[in-house]
């Protein structure tokens, strides 16, 4: 039977190097995963077990793009992250078979409207709408295994126009990307198309339009977007 109307073709992510796309199915966010940022999030960075949170693949956001400002916060925040791109399906993983699954990495954005996330944290409810919206997953080009190996450690940098917000080393996640798709692993069939944005540094902070972010994970292509005006059109 015919659908009554026509989705959008689902997204899909540019690959370095090459004229190929990766289509994008699911977008897993691990959260706070490293020490610092856990404390400046007024949390305590002990090894606890960790947690996910998602936004949907029509979130993702082309590198060189301007992202507009999205409505309801007066405080937008960046959040630079290593992102594993997943090409094979696997479930209840070994931590040493974890990486077997992972096409490639990227550098990505998870763009937070940070007063409604700890609004909803803070009243023990989800922090969707803080987290899950038009535009908020920026990301660069997926960088294949092949050509970069895994990710370890490497120096990931924020700047906002030019000015460092965001310092940190891909070796300082708590959990790391064969732990995290391990744990995920536990719980959900990791398939193909699948994007896990691995938790970001300390320094997060604020962007008004304007502003033009640049982020840089060593070996990978760099991210730069621009933030675009307030008005959305939603109507
Ligand atoms: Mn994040």
């Amino acid at each position: 039977m015919p659908p009554i109307f026509a989705l959008p073709a689902r997204p899909a992510a540019a690959i370095a190097g090459s004229a190929d796309t990766f289509p994008v199915g699911r977008i897993i966010c691990i959260g706070r995963n490293y020490e610092a940022h856990a404390r400046e999030m007024g949390k305590d960075p002990s090894r606890e077990a960790p947690f996910f949170f998602a936004k949907c693949a029509d979130a993702l956001v082309p590198n060189g793009a301007t992202v507009p400002y999205p409505p309801e916060t007066a405080n937008y925040h960046f959040e630079g992250e290593l992102v594993i791109a997943i090409g094979k399906a696997g479930a209840k993983l070994s931590e040493a078979d974890a990486l077997d699954l992972v096409f490639g990495y990227a550098v990505g954005l998870d763009m937070t409207r940070r007063d409604l996330q700890l609004e909803a944290r803070d009243k023990g409810r989800p922090w969707e709408i803080g987290k899950n919206f038009a535009f908020s997953a920026p990301m660069a080009a997926i960088s294949p295994v092949a050509d970069v190996g895994h990710m370890v450690k490497a120096p990931i940098r924020l700047t906002v126009n030019g000015a460092i917000k965001q310092d940190g080393d891909i070796a300082d996640l708590i959990w790391d990307c064969a732990e995290q798709i391990a744990y995920l692993s536990r719980f959900e069939r990791l398939l193909p198309g699948d994007l896990i944005f691995t938790g970001t540094p300390a320094g997060v902070g604020a962007v008004v339009p304007g502003d033009v972010i640049d982020v840089t994970i060593g070996g990978l292509t760099p991210l730069r977007v621009t933030i675009g005006g307030k008005e959305v059109d939603f109507a």
